[in-house]
């Protein structure tokens, strides 16, 4: 006799993930200015509406972020993660689920600074996802080049440095999706297929 099995699927929410770069994608960033002041901390307008709307479809939310500012010497890695909890504090009403970030200066040849994939990797592995069903925005190219590197989608935001960088990396950057801020994200990514 041959048994039957019941198939139970797992919860559509385990799998599927957001890796978000931190300056110029969720929170404010003036291109060039190092963030060291956690009383400064602003998130762009559509930054809650669109993270609530991935959120409540299931998605996790990682921050990946470099912070060489440590590497550089321009602020205290305890600074940086004063910025990083004022964000979590106005980030009302979603759950990050991790924050990954590397503290080197490109000098010091890490290997965990995107667009090297170790952050990634490391999620990814850690929270059993489905890179099929992940994406990692962010506003520059080596964002793009991340998610490529761990074998997401990458989407690149038009906030912080995006404007330049489309405009500057254009080819480069012709087969990513490009979204005006995290609202747009949000759109496309449930909008879609997956
Ligand atoms: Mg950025
Ligand atoms: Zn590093």
């Amino acid at each position: 006799m041959q048994i039957k099995e019941i198939k139970i699927p797992s919860s559509k929410t385990e799998n599927k993930a957001v890796f978000l770069d931190r300056d110029g994608t969720v929170i404010f960033e003036k291109p060039g200015v190092y963030l060291a002041d956690p009383t400064k901390v602003r998130l762009y307008k559509n930054t809650l509406p669109g993270l609530k709307k991935l959120y409540k479809a299931g998605y996790k939310l990682f921050i990946v972020s470099n912070q060489s500012g440590i590497g550089r010497g321009y602020f205290t890695e305890d600074t940086m993660l004063a910025v990083m909890s004022a964000m979590l504090k106005k980030l009302k009403g979603i759950k990050i689920e991790g924050i990954s970030y590397c503290p080197h200066a490109p000098k010091e040849s890490c290997s965990c600074r995107k667009p090297l994939p170790k952050m990634g990797k490391q999620i990814i592995k850690g929270y059993k996802l489905d890179v099929k069903k992940c994406f990692m925005v962010g506003d520059k190219k080596s964002d793009m080049e991340f998610a490529k590197n761990i074998g997401v989608e990458g989407i690149l935001v038009l906030t912080g440095n995006g404007r330049k960088q489309a405009k500057k990396y254009k080819a480069e950057l012709k087969n990513f999706k490009h979204c005006a801020d995290l609202k747009g994200v949000a759109n496309y990514i449930l909008g879609g297929k997956k």
